[in-house]
């Protein structure tokens, strides 16, 4: 059988891989690619495969790194089932209509720009009826249930977010394990990882392959002292957080510090109509929560604070918070403060010491979020020069993927010898493909393209 890698190769975005028993060609992942202008769209709107010959894709999670192109893939006229956990297809009738609206209005003000230059429009990538239309070739499979029509796939736990999964996969008398995007053990809400054992090839993901992080202990304690902090000065903490995934985990962590009375019960605001959206999601798969999640759930049936914290879906509601005086705190999107509202509380507020900024995820390159990661003193926030004068702090501990540490654990109790790096930047790959190789496992980090036989 035969692997071809088209996404997710040294880079963490664009996850897209095929495997081939000569007959069939079925599809794993399908995400966007994010990075410079020109390139993403170049490689999301072209497959380097014809999707109408493709009768399945399964899916590990719902991240858009993993699953935001299908849309344009059904566009481009695939027709065969897109396989994936129940919780996984709940969160991504949210998330790829996010997507399409993100792409339509992206589209609208390049248009704009065009128009004036005499230049013809161009189309989004997908839309809304795209999206709306891809969500009709999703079926659903459980964890630890196995799919088979002359291969077979099972999902395992991969405790990264709701609904994420691990793949064993078995064809032509191969097995091939993927990681997909590997969580770390004692997350608030998730359940661990589970250990893929016994396959032939094992496919894992090297975000954090050069880096470790600290217990997510640490990462309570701090936020417990910011907290303190802005009730102390009256100020406003600003958490930039993924709809899906991070905002949870804060929501779950500052509600557990109320509830031990470590931090007074401030008000505490999610803006943000799709984390809004998601959380619910969230709240129709405890089947996917570990033990003292699903506990309080149970018996309070209320884990991520709705009785106590605001989800604000209505713009206006939005642009009042503006006017409100802290402490408070608020969780917004976009995660790596791209776009979204999370640019108006910000612009808002960093000009003031008694507020502060805290950063819960990873920040690519040129971001506005990655300039305030680095201590950068001025920046531009809609195209107007700031001074960034609110403490900025990192908490990387939110993280939903394993680090070096939990990635060379793995390796070693998967009892596999040869092993494929994917999902990760280049030197956190080369770094994890160094310390494989010293220990003497066949290690190999493929290229875009590249097709490896096993
Ligand atoms: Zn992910």
């Amino acid at each position: 059988m035969e692997i071809e890698f088209w996404g997710a190769t040294r880079t963490v975005t664009g996850s897209q891989f095929i495997i081939s028993d000569g007959k069939r060609k079925i599809l794993f992942e399908c995400g966007l690619f994010q990075g410079r202008r020109k390139e993403s769209e170049e490689r999301n709107r072209n497959f380097p495969y014809d999707p109408g010959e493709i009768p399945y894709l399964f899916l590990s999670h719902a991240h858009m790194d993993h699953a935001g192109n299908i849309p344009n893939l059904v566009k481009h006229g695939f027709r065969g089932k897109i396989i994936a956990t129940p919780a996984t297809i709940d969160l991504l009738q949210y998330m790829l209509r996010d997507s399409a609206h993100i792409h339509e209005k992206d589209a609208e003000y390049v248009n704009k720009k065009r128009k004036r230059k005499g230049l013809p429009p161009i189309e989004p990538l997908y839309t809304m009826k795209d999206a709306e239309e891809s969500m009709e070739f999703f079926e659903p499979l459980d964890y630890y249930e196995t799919f088979e029509d002359g291969f077979s796939v099972r999902f395992i736990e991969a405790g990264h977010i709701l609904g994420s999964v691990q793949l064993i996969i078995e064809m032509d008398g191969k097995k091939i394990g993927f990681t997909g995007d590997l969580g770390r053990p004692h997350l608030p809400i998730l359940r661990d990882p589970d250990q893929i054992e016994g396959v032939d090839v094992l496919i894992m993901e090297s975000t954090y392959g050069k880096r470790y992080h600290r217990p997510i202990e640490e990462a309570y304690k701090d936020l417990e002292k910011i907290i303190k902090r802005a009730e102390e000065l009256k100020g406003k903490v600003i958490i930039p957080a993924f709809s899906v995934g991070r905002t949870q985990e804060v929501v779950y962590c500052i509600h557990r510090l109320i509830d031990e009375k470590r931090i007074p019960e401030i008000p505490v605001y999610v803006d943000s109509p799709l984390s809004t959206n998601v959380t619910e999601v969230f709240r129709r798969h405890p089947e996917c929560f570990d033990e003292e999640t699903y506990k309080m759930f149970l018996e309070e049936g209320d884990p991520f604070g709705f009785e106590r914290i605001e989800y604000i879906r209505d713009v206006e509601e939005s642009k009042a918070l503006n006017h409100m005086h802290g402490p408070m705190v608020i969780i917004s999107a976009s995660g790596m403060c791209e776009h979204g509202r999370i640019l108006h509380h910000l612009k808002n507020s960093i000009e003031d010491e008694r507020n502060a900024v805290v950063i819960v995820g990873y920040q690519a390159v040129n971001t506005l979020g990655r300039k305030l990661v680095e201590g950068e003193k001025r920046v531009n926030i809609f195209g107007e020069p700031h001074r960034v004068r609110a403490p900025v702090y990192v908490l990387n501990e939110f993280s939903a993927h394993a680090d070096r540490n939990d990635l060379l654990r793995y390796v070693e109790s998967s009892g596999v010898k040869r092993i494929i790096l994917v999902h990760g930047e280049e030197k956190e790959i080369e770094a994890l493909r160094e310390e494989l190789a010293r220990r003497g496992y066949d290690v190999h980090a493929p290229r875009r393209g590249e097709r490896i036989t096993i």
